[in-house]
């Protein structure tokens, strides 16, 4: 593989880009690019790989290095250290060059068989693909029922509509890349991201495998933080809920107070005192926290946004030429949807 110094750009000849970040993920690559290529070279289309390597520490990269050189154009970008998959996603974005591009997961939950299918879409003129997981296959009760809350709840409180099982897996138009790509925030919830722009989207539904091997690198943790990550990037509803839990609290502290003392001034009933001063103590020193730290976040978010670093860092860039084809490339026809 040579080096190109060069970040690569938009080239009308290359029909379709596929993005697939991965991090340590040795065990599935070989069989993952075998399956990728074998359905990209009967595609009938000029395409790209775009491998990133979110600082792998394993021999994912030089397995990358390794392929033998296939129909499609092979890149692979490492960057200088894990950014995460959000991260490399963006990354992936910014060096493809396709008309349409597709962002696989490395792990073969999204099987690339379905990518002819997406092809297929998008050229009855659909300018985003969303693939929704008919059913989570090898995901536990507890996942499967946490990620519809979170669907829902983000649903509520977004403005756009962020369709509900809908991963990263699906299939954008160069034109919602340009706007993605123009994006300029530095906290990118990439679902949330990726339904922004609108445009002609439809949905097909598939059945999502479980893990080819190994394990996902989210743990409950790094999940609830992407959830706060993905309601807080896009809604400030839930500040506007803490303003009204303080209106709503406060008027009936002044309603109950209204009663004690006409309760003591009418019957002359002592105040009546402990558990009830604990439990409006606790209560509204549990919601005032919980205020104080939802107000942090959308803090901290401000505080990152304004130091402005780079979503990542390039180390080095790999690219492997397809091999030459022979002229059965077919030209795109795209038809308005
Ligand atoms: N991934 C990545 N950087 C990370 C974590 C994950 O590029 O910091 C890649 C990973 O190698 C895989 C994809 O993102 O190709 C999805 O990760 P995973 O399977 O762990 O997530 P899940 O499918 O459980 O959502
Ligand atoms: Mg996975």
């Amino acid at each position: 593989m040579a080096e190109v110094p060069e970040r690569s750009v938009f080239d009308a000849d290359v029909t379709l880009s596929v993005v697939v970040p991965f991090f340590n993920e040795a065990e599935v690559l070989p069989e993952f690019h075998r399956r990728l290529t074998a359905v990209l070279d009967g595609l009938k289309r000029r395409s790209e790989i775009i491998y990133i390597d979110d600082g792998s520490t394993d021999d994912s990269r030089s397995l990358v290095s390794s392929f033998p050189a296939s129909k499609s154009d092979v890149f692979c970008i490492q960057l200088s250290r894990n950014f995460g998959k959000e991260a490399a996603m963006s990354a992936g974005l910014e060096h493809t060059r396709g008309q349409a591009v597709i962002l696989l997961d490395a792990d073969l939950q999204d099987p690339p068989e379905l990518i002819p299918a997406m092809m297929a879409e998008w050229e009855k003129g659909f300018d985003v693909v969303n693939m929704q997981r008919r059913h989570r296959n090898g995901e536990s009760w507890f996942k499967r029922s946490s990620a519809r809350l979170f669907y829902r709840l983000l649903n509520i409180l977004a403005q756009s509509e962020i369709p509900e099982n809908v991963g990263d897996f699906r299939l954008l138009d160069r034109k919602v890349i340009h706007h993605i790509n123009q994006l300029p925030e530095r906290n990118r919830y990439m679902k949330g991201i990726f339904a922004w722009p609108g445009f002609e989207q439809t949905t097909v539904s598939f059945e999502r495998d479980a893990r080819f091997c190994g394990s996902s690198k989210w743990n409950y943790l790094k999940l609830l933080g992407l959830a706060v990550d993905g309601i807080t990037s896009f809604s400030i509803k839930p500040l506007r809920l803490a303003t009204l839990m303080g209106i709503l609290i406060a008027f009936s502290a002044f309603c109950y107070g209204l009663m004690v003392v006409l309760k003591t001034l009418i019957i002359g009933d002592p105040v009546s005192g402990y558990p009830s001063m604990m439990v409006v103590q606790l209560g509204l020193g549990g919601i005032q926290l919980l205020s104080i730290g939802l107000l942090g976040e959308y803090i901290g978010r401000i505080f990152i946004e304004t130091k402005a670093r780079p979503l990542y860092l390039t180390q080095s860039i790999m690219e492997k030429k397809a091999v030459v084809i022979s002229n059965n490339i077919q030209p795109v026809v795209r038809k308005a949807a």
